[in-house]
């Protein structure tokens, strides 16, 4: 494996994880984002002692590793540390070969939403579409809090997904599989969005009901790649921005 043949997927996935700091998905230095490969590889934000945190993640953040979590080539590891919650990614990676990407991250509305007893409910229709969508199907929870650092829990975690895209980590955070990194986290800010707007009707004294069951067939899901080019862009115009 060519060391520069990785360096657009090290940018591609540094890139996700400042956008999910700048959707406010993730705080400080906690969350990381990672990609397959191959059979045996994957990149993965890891820490460093220079780590000006998620916002900020630099290509040099993307560590290559085996799924084990050794170095995937020699020095990958030489003043990097990979996550704790590595068994997050890998056994997610590991159950499903369609997932080529995972984004952990720590969304306090979807925590709090989760914790308020809410259910993520398709409350909306083309507000966002493809959020209504991963509501409409159901999105499981895994009910424990804990640290997900042995193989394990990171199994347990898997399981309660139950082949969803996503999982809320109950008192934790999320975990957002996709085809790409950026997926990842495209659908990681539409889980935020409903769980904001869960909140919101809450607090506004309202009840979360799910849209009319005949306008379904007038939100098409076009899928992740349709708009998703488009979208990401616009993500990365903002960083730009701000
Ligand atoms: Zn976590």
């Amino acid at each position: 494996m060519a060391h520069n043949d990785l360096a657009p997927l090290r940018h591609d996935i540094a890139q996700a994880c400042r956008v999910a700091a700048a959707r406010g998905l993730v705080d400080g230095i906690l969350g990381h984002i990672s990609a397959r490969v191959d059979d045996e590889h994957l990149l993965i934000r890891c820490r460093s002692d220079s780590d000006d945190g998620v916002a900020f993640t630099r290509s040099d953040d993307i560590r290559l590793i085996r799924f084990d979590g050794t170095p995937g080539m020699p020095g990958e590891l030489d003043g990097y540390r990979v996550p704790n919650e590595l068994p997050i990614h890998v056994e997610t990676l590991l159950a499903h070969p369609e997932h080529r990407a995972v984004a952990h991250l720590h969304p306090p509305a979807v925590v709090a939403a989760d914790l308020a007893g809410i259910t993520l409910e398709p409350i909306y229709g083309a507000f966002d579409i493809p959020g209504a969508w991963l509501a409409r199907r159901g999105i499981p929870v895994y009910p424990r809090a804990v640290l997900i650092r042995t193989a394990e829990l990171g199994k347990e975690m898997v399981a309660a997904m139950r082949g969803m895209p996503v999982v809320i980590c109950r008192g934790h955070g999320i975990t957002s599989a996709a085809a790409t990194a950026a997926q990842a986290v495209l659908q990681a800010i539409s889980l935020n969005q409903l769980a904001s707007m869960s909140l919101r009707i809450r607090s506004a004294g309202g009840t979360c009901t799910p849209i009319d069951e005949a306008d379904w067939a007038d939100l098409p899901d076009l899928g992740p790649s349709f708009t998703a080019d488009a979208v990401w862009r616009h993500e990365l115009a903002r960083l730009e921005w701000r």
